[in-house]
């Protein structure tokens, strides 16, 4: 049964159309409109709860309103809130060192910015300043932002709303092994996909400054790469000059197992870009490079808000909590628990093509007996999942991924209610077919 709209939700959907642009889209047929949070679970303005499983897309890993995080930030509102970067500031500077020992070795000096577009915007402008190059390498199905060299470098045509971007983008296949753009199958493929990146930088001589890449891509459909693949495409760009930037804004702090996402591969970004769970849901986000790459940014650089002290501080404090409680850690094991139980999901419901992902970003997709996205049925399920108080994700080419990325705080009892909800949906959404034993 549907929930009933309140008068509540209607106004602030007539304010929605009213006042905001009609490219803000949301999620859900009959939407709610949330209030409050705390831990794994957000409440809407009807006071009922929801298991929260996509934290915001990937923002609250360390649960809402967590405690240790608002007092830092309440404490620095009520002290003082803004200077700018042209003022020496204690936070800004004290979380520059906190990210350089949280971030692997090599990676040392950070440009503090407020969103995910603007980190990589920087890390774009940083690699050109420091090969003296103007194109870059970015990957099919990735999502990198939405100012015009970010939404240049966006291989999701879903997301591309520029009719004419920066036309300096080369796109190399997606390393999509479910659904392989090449038609090839891993491994007989031998990564054809990384040899397209050399093809690349063989007719583009001398102008390649640097690749862009998701570790693993989320809005794409929680893309996780074969193995090798970025390994192989690191010693293509090594050979070249060209350098290697991860955007780690859904992979970073934790989320996939490991502090960053990279780090499941034997490589070594020179620049890394961070956002969304950095300060667990106030806007900060920075591209953090090598000594040698940042020194080539020696013109003048301001961020208005860039390090701000309330969203500095709370960054800290989100940094101590991570690495208090080992949140990469408890990330793998609630991912172990949940995959097992989503893997049984899909041995029952054949609508359920796969199940994958790493760490607590976790993708099903949703393929029809006729083999294409089943977009339509996906929304029906966001929507029974909803009205049945859990929140989840949709993302893919095809939007007919279903994502999870909760709080990475979430306990065995809110996963076992998360699992036994997507059960009857999956159930109420699909005719079920039983596997044969
Ligand atoms: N990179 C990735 C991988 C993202 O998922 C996003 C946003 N979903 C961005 C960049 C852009 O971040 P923002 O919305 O903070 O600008």
């Amino acid at each position: 049964m549907t929930t009933a709209q309140s008068a509540h939700t209607t106004h602030m959907l007539e304010l929605k159309s009213r006042y905001l642009m009609p490219c803000v889209y949301h999620f859900y047929a009959n939407p709610m409109v949330l209030e409050r949070g705390e831990g794994c679970t957000v409440f809407d303005s009807a006071g009922k709860a929801y298991l929260d499983c996509y934290s915001g897309v990937g923002v609250s890993s360390c649960g809402h309103s967590n405690p240790a995080i608002v007092e830092a930030a309440c404490e620095q509102l009520k002290t003082l809130t803004h200077t700018t970067t042209i003022y020496l500031t204690e936070p800004m500077l004290r979380l520059a060192e906190a990210l350089a020992a949280f971030t692997p070795s090599h990676l040392t000096k950070s440009f503090f910015c407020t969103s995910g577009s603007e980190a990589n915007e920087g890390a774009l402008l940083l690699a050109k300043l420091a090969t003296g190059r103007n194109d870059f390498i970015a990957l099919g199905r990735s999502l990198h932002g939405r100012t015009a060299q970010t939404m240049a470098a966006t291989g999701m045509a879903f997301w591309r709303a520029d009719p004419e971007p920066p036309d300096n983008v080369h796109f190399a296949p997606g390393p999509v092994c479910s659904d392989c753009p090449l038609g090839r199958e891993f491994p007989a493929c031998q990564l054809e996909c990384a040899d397209a990146v050399e093809d690349i930088l063989a007719a583009h001589p001398g102008e390649v400054a640097a690749l862009i890449a998701e570790p693993v891509q989320g809005n794409g459909g929680i893309v996780v790469p074969p193995p090798g693949y970025f390994e192989k495409v690191q010693r293509m760009l090594r050979a070249h000059g060209v350098l290697l930037i991860m955007d780690e804004a859904q992979t970073g702090f934790c989320r996939t197992g490991k502090r960053f996402g990279h780090e499941h591969w034997d490589i070594a970004p020179d620049i890394m870009t961070v956002c969304k769970a950095l300060a667990n849901g106030l806007p900060i986000a920075a591209f953090i490079a090598t000594d040698e790459v940042a020194a080539r940014y020696t013109k003048p650089g301001a961020s208005t808000f860039g390090g701000n002290l309330v969203c500095a501080s709370a960054a800290l404090a989100t940094l101590q909590f991570m690495a208090q409680e080992e949140l990469e850690h408890k990330a793998q094991t609630a991912a172990g628990v949940l995959r097992a139980e989503l893997e049984a999901l899909a041995a029952i419901y054949p609508i359920i093509a796969d199940v994958r992902g790493l760490g607590l970003m976790l993708g099903m997709a949703l393929i029809d007996e006729d083999g294409e996205p089943a977009s339509a049925t996906m929304d029906k399920l966001l929507e029974v999942l909803k009205d049945d108080g859990i929140l989840v994700g949709k993302t893919g080419p095809g939007r007919n991924v279903v994502t999870l990325m909760p709080p990475l705080v979430i306990s065995d009892a809110e996963i076992r209610q998360l699992t036994r909800s997507l059960g009857a949906a999956f159930e109420k959404v699909c005719a079920a077919h039983v596997a044969p034993a």
